[in-house]
């Protein structure tokens, strides 16, 4: 077969990526993707190593020891923290409002342990006092496992109050950042979180192929007293954290240099517009993208004060065909937004504002697109409005009084 005329290269076209991940990549952090290789033990990489590790840190607020950026996607992730802390027999609490609870519970029985499930409807979080009324009746129990940001349906689990009461009968508490880290607040300490895993592409907006993760003392004691070891040899936290310490600095596996050379950068560039800005970023842009939905008859999934900024997740009005809708606004706008996964299937759409995709330019343009096609599928739209609501959110923001000032 003829290869060298049939592979051409390869350019990919022009994309706002407002879906639930991968989100749009700044030029700084693709430069830095493009840089020659260094030898995963070379001094320089090293030290560059010890740079994200701080970079880490002070993302998710912790002064744990051990927080590297693990090679692998978020699943990666959430499968290394079930791996490491959930040994056969031990009893699990895990809320399951969505896709990933429900991943994290099969994850819990393939490491051998006993999943105790919290269901609530998705959309929804789970209760606090469902929580404890588990940890009494399910005593002793390992770890209780929470989603911060739920992709699957936009709702933002409330996190302040569980790490004490999981202290209070000794379990461990384990929490999912992949979507939040970098978009809301994520206090590890604070919080009494003992392991907390992320996601590169999400809102820290650089390619898939790391995870970001912390544990703490707590939670490393747990790993290092293990009865057997580890099930996963490559992704035992064990042996990575004798490659990511800086006295032994063991080979394990080759680190993927490329790509922790375009999460230095995107960690750089978190903390060039700070926490709290981003913070604040995420929230204008999802309350003016809500209210232009609002006026194309779109509402949030989940109910007010769960409603995540980075992942709105809409309703949809009857006789709407919403995946033709998405592939006419992937194929004449070059907008890519989210389905709905499982249960939702068909019936919300999921927009990301993660990261660089969460920007006032993207917000006008999918309103404007989706108004748009509406009305050519002669749903009842006023021309302009949804464009109106959400430039009368930003105009009426603190933010943009500051701006003028
Ligand atoms: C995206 C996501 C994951 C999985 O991350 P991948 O990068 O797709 O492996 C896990 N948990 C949550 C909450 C996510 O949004």
């Amino acid at each position: 077969m003829a290869t060298d005329s049939s592979y051409r290269n390869f350019v990919p076209p022009h994309r706002l990526l407002m879906g639930p991940g991968p989100s749009m990549v700044h030029p700084r952090v693709l430069q830095a993707l493009a840089q020659p290789l260094l030898g995963h033990l070379d001094p320089v990489f090293l030290g560059l190593m010890n740079e994200i590790q701080a970079l880490l840190r002070a993302t998710f607020h912790t002064h744990n020891e051990f927080t590297i950026a693990l090679s692998g996607t978020g699943s990666a992730g959430m499968e290394a923290v079930i791996a490491n802390l959930i040994e056969p027999g031990d009893r699990a609490i895990v809320g399951v409002n969505g896709v990933f609870g429900t991943r994290l519970a099969t994850m819990i029985e393939r490491s051998g342990g006993i999943p105790i499930r919290i269901e609530a409807p998705w959309g929804t979080t789970i209760p606090l006092d469902a929580l404890e009324t588990e940890l009494v009746r399910a005593a002793p129990v390992k770890a209780v496992v929470l989603v911060h940001a739920e992709t699957s349906t936009g709702a933002w689990q409330p996190l302040q109050d569980v790490g004490a009461l999981c202290r209070a009968h000794d379990a461990l508490f384990i929490v999912d950042a992949v979507t939040s880290l970098g978009g809301i607040p994520v206090e590890v300490d604070t919080w009494g979180i003992d392991a907390c895993y992320s996601g590169t592409q999400k809102c820290l907006s650089c390619p898939p192929g790391l995870a970001p993760l912390t544990v703490s003392p707590r939670g490393m004691s747990a790993i290092r007293k293990r009865r057997v070891p580890c099930p996963s040899w490559y992704l035992d936290l064990s042996l990575i954290a004798d490659y990511w310490n800086d006295h032994s600095r063991a080979y394990h596996h080759t680190a993927p240099i490329s790509m922790l050379y375009g999460l230095r950068e995107a960690l750089r560039l978190v903390h060039e517009e700070g926490l709290p800005a981003r913070t604040a970023r995420h929230q204008l842009n999802s309350d003016a993208l809500m209210a232009g939905l609002h006026t194309l008859g779109l509402h949030p999934l989940p109910p007010p004060g769960r409603r995540l900024p980075m992942l709105n997740c809409v309703t949809l009005p009857d006789g709407i065909d919403e995946a033709m809708v998405r592939t006419r606004l992937l194929q004449e706008y070059g907008i890519e937004i989210g389905g709905g996964l499982g249960p939702l299937r068909g019936r919300v759409w999921r927009i990301g504002l993660m990261g660089e995709s969460c920007q006032h330019a993207h917000v006008l343009t999918l309103l404007n697109a989706l108004e748009t096609i509406c009305a050519s599928l002669g749903r009842p739209v006023q021309p302009g409005r949804a464009m109106q609501a959400a430039t009368d959110t930003y105009t009426q923001s603190p933010e943009s009084s500051r701006r003028q000032a």
